[in-house]
C-alpha cells in the first residue's frame, strides 16, 4: 500500500497515530462464525482491565476472512492490513464457513490469515500444550501421563517444504505425473527460530529439544548443526537435546512431561503440535501465538494471537462456543507482547479455577459438571481474574 492511500483514509491514519503514541495497541480481527462470539469475551476482559486495573489498552477492529470478502471483495483490505502492521499485537478469531466455499481461491477466507502471516513476517509459531488438572481425566491418555503437563512447541512457520521451490506437478508425458515439494532451510532461518526457542526456555524450565530428521534429510543435518552452533554461541546456559522427529512423536504420547520447549520445522511442527494439542482435550481450549523478528529500533516483535480452532459453523450463533482458546490466546499476548507475566499467570489460573469449579461449555462437558454458554464462561473467568 502506498502512503497516499493510507493518507486518504483518515481512520487508518488516526489509528496509526494513536498506535505510535499509546503503549498497548491491539487490533481485533474477530473474523467469521464463532470468531466474533469468542472475541466478545476478550473485549469484555480488556474493558475490565482498563476499567478496574488501570491498564492502557487501545483497541481497534477490522475485518478478515469471509466478512472482509463480503465488505471489500478481499480476505483482508489494505487498510486493515496497515492497521495490523502498526499494532503492537493482533488478536485474531477465526475465518471461513460454507457461505464462502465457492469464492475465488485468491480471496478465500484463509487468504486473509496467510497475508497477515506473510506481511508481518511471523516466522515463529508457538503452541502450548497445557493440561488443566480438571480436564486430565478426559484426555485420551492416562491421567498420570498428562496431569500437570505444560509444554511449548515452537514451529518455524514461513519456510520449509510448504514454501520451497520448485513446488509443482509435472506431467511426465507417459500417463504419469510427478508431484514436487522442496524442503529448504537457510542458516538464518534456523538461527532465528532456535533463538526464539532458547529465549522462551529461559522463562520456563530452561530445556529445549530440537527435532528434525538428520538421518535421512540434508535440511535435517543443517538444522541440527545450526541449532547446536546457536546454542554454543549464545545460549549455553539452556539444556539442549536433539531428537529425530518421528521418535519425538512417539515420546510425545509416551511421556510428554519429559519436554519443556520443542523446536522444529514447519512440516514436523504442523504434525507434532497437533499431536501435543490433543493430549489436552478439546480444540476449544487451545491458544497459539505467531511472532516475527524484533524491530531494530523499538525491539518489539510483530505478533498475532489466535485460537487453534476454526469458525465452527456447526455451532455458530448458538452461544455455546468455548471462549477459553481465545481468552488463553490473549493471555499469551499479555505474556509475550507486553511482558505482563503476572497478569498472564493470573488469567491462566482464572481459567483453571473456573474449570475446577465444574463449569463447562458443551464441548468439554462431562458427567456431574455444570453446562454454561460462551458468555457465562467468559463472565466467570473475568470474575475470577479480577477477584
Ligand atoms: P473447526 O475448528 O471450526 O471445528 C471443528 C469441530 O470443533 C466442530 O465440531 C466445532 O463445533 C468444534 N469446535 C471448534 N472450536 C470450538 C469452540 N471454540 N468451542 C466448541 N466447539 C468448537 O474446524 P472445521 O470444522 O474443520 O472448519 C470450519 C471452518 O473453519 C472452515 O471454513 C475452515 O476452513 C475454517 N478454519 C479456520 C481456521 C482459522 O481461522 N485459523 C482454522 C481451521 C479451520
Amino acid at each position: 500500500m502506498i502512503l497516499s492511500e493510507i493518507d486518504s483514509d483518515f481512520g487508518v491514519m488516526r489509528y496509526i497515530r494513536t498506535a505510535l503514541m499509546a503503549s498497548k495497541n491491539l487490533l481485533l480481527l474477530a473474523g467469521d462464525g464463532i470468531g466474533p462470539e469468542a472475541m466478545a469475551e476478550v473485549k469484555k476482559l480488556i474493558a475490565a482491565m482498563n476499567d478496574k486495573l488501570g491498564s492502557d489498552f487501545v483497541t481497534d477492529e477490522g475485518l478478515v476472512g469471509g466478512c472482509a470478502y463480503d465488505a471489500h471483495g478481499a480476505a483482508i483490505s489494505d487498510a486493515d492490513m496497515a492497521k495490523a502492521m502498526a499494532a503492537d499485537a493482533v488478536l485474531f478469531g477465526a475465518v471461513g464457513g460454507p457461505k464462502w466455499d465457492a469464492v475465488p481461491y485468491e480471496v478465500r477466507p484463509e487468504a486473509g490469515l496467510l497475508r497477515l502471516r506473510k506481511d508481518m513476517e511471523l516466522f515463529a509459531n508457538l503452541r502450548p500444550a497445557i493440561c488443566y488438572p480438571a480436564l486430565a481425566a478426559s484426555s485420551s491418555l492416562k491421567q498420570e501421563v498428562v496431569e500437570g503437563l505444560d509444554i511449548l512447541i515452537v514451529r518455524e512457520l514461513t519456510g520449509g517444504v510448504y514454501f520451497g521451490e520448485p513446488k509443482q506437478i509435472v506431467d511426465l508425458g507417459n500417463g504419469q505425473k510427478r508431484g514436487i515439494d522442496t524442503q529448504v532451510y537457510d542458516t538464518f532461518e534456523i538461527e532465528r527460530i532456535s533463538g526464539v526457542a532458547f529465549e522462551l526456555a529461559r522463562t520456563r524450565k530452561n530445556h529445549v529439544t530440537s527435532m528434525e530428521k538428520r538421518n535421512v534429510m540434508k535440511s535435517g543435518v543443517l538444522w541440527n548443526e545450526v541449532v547446536t552452533q546457536t546454542h554454543k554461541a549464545r545460549y549455553a546456559d539452556v539444556k539442549l537435546d536433539h531428537m529425530l522427529a518421528d521418535a519425538g512423536g512417539m515420546q510425545l504420547v509416551r511421556w510428554p512431561k519429559q519436554f519443556d520447549v520443542i523446536v522444529t520445522d514447519n512440516l514436523f511442527g504442523d504434525m507434532l503440535s497437533d499431536i501435543a494439542a490433543m493430549l489436552t482435550g478439546s480444540i476449544g481450549m487451545l491458544p497459539s501465538a505467531s511472532l516475527g523478528a524484533p524491530d531494530a529500533k523499538t525491539k518489539k516483535r510483530k505478533a498475532l494471537y489466535e485460537p487453534v480452532h476454526g469458525s465452527a459453523p456447526d455451532i455458530s450463533g448458538k452461544g455455546i462456543a468455548n471462549p477459553i482458546a481465545m481468552i488463553a490466546s490473549f493471555a499469551m499476548c499479555l505474556r509475550y507482547s507486553f511482558g505482563m507475566v503476572a497478569e498472564a499467570d493470573k488469567l491462566e489460573a482464572a481459567i483453571a479455577a473456573v474449570l475446577d469449579d465444574g463449569l463447562r461449555t458443551k464441548d468439554i462437558l462431562s458427567e456431574g459438571m455444570t453446562e454454561v454458554g460462551t458468555v457465562q464462561m467468559g463472565d466467570a473467568i473475568i470474575a475470577k481474574f479480577l477477584g
